[in-house]
């Protein structure tokens, strides 16, 4: 058998099964300020996964259920295994044009367009990085956010700003720079660098109505 544990924060209380079943948990609001009487009565199945369906029948209470890995974004958590992101902007301008090689010089013109212009056209691109994992209960934080700025100039902006994507970063050479490939490279060039919280996700703005997301399970491997 298991064991379960009640951690009030606030408005709910975050009930663990500690025994086989323990990767799923429920999140039961308080009413009355009392847990529900189905709850503390020693029901303790109510918490596989299976029968947490019964208690919303039978008490009618609402019961938002997680898994413990993953995103718990769920209101008023406080559990200290829950997931935290945060997000780091900044932007940068760069030059760029699209051109492959094996491409004749119509299939250029047809498939990119003006995009294959060899003079090249600027963005301004908005760069979002996005870190996830447990606050440091010493200092509350996921990473320290001058740290990860750091990162980002050295990585990003000393590589990017006011450069000639085409030509002048050799993390991209052989590549088309489109937004797609950018944003693949920021990943890889940030996620050895960051040793606080892992990397959850680059998205890469090319313009406010396009951008790019990259993300563990694609952007490693890309
Ligand atoms: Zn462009």
């Amino acid at each position: 058998m298991g064991r379960i544990s009640a951690e009030a924060c606030g408005a709910c209380v975050v009930l663990t099964w500690t025994g086989s079943g323990a990767d799923r948990w429920a999140n039961v609001p308080i009413r009355n300020g009392a847990l529900p009487e189905s709850v503390s009565g020693g029901v303790h199945q109510i918490l596989l996964p299976r029968t947490v369906p019964l208690l919303r029948g039978a008490g009618g209470f609402v019961v938002e259920e997680h898994a413990r890995s993953g995103s718990l974004e769920g209101a008023g958590l406080s559990r200290k295994d829950c997931m935290i992101r945060i997000t780091r902007k900044i932007e940068f301008s760069a030059a760029h044009f699209y051109h492959n090689p094996n491409f004749s010089a119509e299939e250029n013109r047809r498939v990119f367009g003006k995009c294959n212009n060899p003079h090249g056209h600027g963005h301004n691109y908005v760069l979002e990085v996005t870190i996830a994992g447990e606050p440091d209960p010493t200092t509350g934080m996921v990473l320290d956010l001058k740290e990860l700025k750091d990162i980002l100039q050295t990585e990003v902006m000393e590589r990017m700003d006011h450069r000639h994507l085409n030509y002048e970063v050799p993390e991209l050479a052989g590549q088309i720079p489109t937004c797609e490939n950018i944003a693949a490279v920021i990943w890889k060039l940030l996620e050895p660098k960051i040793k606080s919280g892992r990397l959850d996700r680059v998205r890469l703005y090319e313009s406010p109505e396009l951008f790019v997301d990259v993300s563990a399970g694609n952007g490693a491997r890309a």
